[in-house]
């Protein structure tokens, strides 16, 4: 006998089978959607590093590679403690006649930063090696010698600060030539010319959002998923590790701050901080306790937040404004100013 063509059977195998390819399609589509976060701390360029990313789809972690590029770049290029730095190279040949060819990275990284000393009248200054090692910064930072800490003898200070000058610094066909004794010192722009770096790295592959904190400087990578601004909290100046409020910031952009509570040391209850006033010899004290920089590029903001920080508060905004950047001043006495607005939190 003839099988039966069963036709509800038929229908039901169909339907099912329909029924299970959507479901599939479904568990597919939402594995390639689903958000993927990547959270890391590590130790990178002397300071704390922070990726806070995610991605919607299958992206690789990018914070191991993001790690290498800033160990990469201490140990290649911007160390003046490291031998093996390009900038440890330059520092040695001071006082050559023939001077020191530059890499274009390092060419494009110094001419800039010659920019905006003469911008900011040597404010911002990278010839100040000489200066901050008399002061032993990095000694303080590291916590070791807090206690034994005496200031520089005036004597001492002036005898640094004629090694130091960024106008006695020249760049003329990618070489580089310094007087003896001059050292360049690239702290103040470290941490900005990483981000600048990191941003190129994300930017230019998959599809990543969120901040990445490297010491006092934060970048904001893309754009946020509703469009709004990314709030990027500002530390409190009068308050240990605590934040005082935030700011509203767009895509790609880089926040730096400079503040006196970020190191210092204390010699008979006078407290001694790392930015140097180059027109002094000492910590520059212009009535401002911290001054956070928003621009486009990582280097500027770092470069121009330590500037800033050298100026009065008005001087500060106006050379802020000329350099395209946006500026937030804390004063001393808790003043707000600047085009930035602070949003307390408290
Ligand atoms: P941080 O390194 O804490 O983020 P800054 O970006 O303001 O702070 O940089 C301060 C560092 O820059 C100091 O540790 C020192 O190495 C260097 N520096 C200090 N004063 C100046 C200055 N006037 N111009 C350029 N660099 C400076
Ligand atoms: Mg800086």
């Amino acid at each position: 006998m003839k099988p039966k063509f069963d036709r509800n059977r038929l229908i039901v195998s169909l339907v099912s089978a329909i029924v299970l390819l959507i479901f599939m399609f479904i568990v597919i589509k939402n594995r390639q959607n689903a958000t993927a976060s990547f959270n890391e701390t590590a130790f990178v360029m002397g300071t704390v590093f922070q990726v806070n990313l995610s991605s919607q789809g299958k992206t690789e972690d990018p914070s191991a590679e993001l790690v290498n590029i800033g160990n990469r770049l201490e140990r290649d290029t911007l160390s003046w403690r490291l031998d093996s730095s390009e900038v440890a190279a330059i520092n040695a040949s001071a006082g050559d006649p023939q001077g020191h060819e530059l890499s274009p990275e390092m060419e494009a990284v110094l001419t800039e930063c010659l920019r905006i000393s003469a911008e900011s009248d040597g404010a911002f200054d990278i010839t100040l090696g000489a200066l901050t090692k008399l002061w032993d910064i990095d000694g303080w930072a590291n916590g070791d010698n807090k206690g034994d800490f005496v200031p520089p003898a005036k004597s001492e200070i002036d005898e640094a600060l004629s090694n130091c000058g960024y106008e006695k610094l020249q760049i003329k066909d990618h070489r580089i030539y310094m007087p003896e004794g001059m050292s360049v010192d690239l702290g103040a722009v470290g941490k900005g010319i990483y981000l600048d770096s990191c941003r190129d790295y994300l930017s230019s592959g998959d599809e990543l959002r969120g901040v990445i904190l490297a010491g006092g400087s934060v970048l904001t990578a893309g754009e946020k998923e509703n469009g709004d601004d990314w709030n990027v909290g500002i530390t409190d100046p009068f308050s240990d590790g605590e934040l005082i409020g935030y700011i509203q910031v767009g895509p790609w952009q880089s926040v730096s701050t400079s503040g006196s509570y970020e190191r210092f040391v204390e010699y008979e209850g006078e407290r001694y901080h790392h930015i140097l006033d180059p027109a002094t010899g000492y910590p520059a004290k212009k009535g401002n306790a911290s001054v956070t920089i928003v621009a486009k590029s990582g280097l500027l903001s770092d470069a121009l937040s330590t500037a800033c920080f050298m100026l009065d508060s008005d001087a500060a905004v106006s050379l802020a404004k000329r350099m395209g950047a946006g500026i937030c001043i804390i004063t001393d006495d808790g003043l707000v100013k600047g085009d930035i607005e602070l949003i307390h939190q408290k």
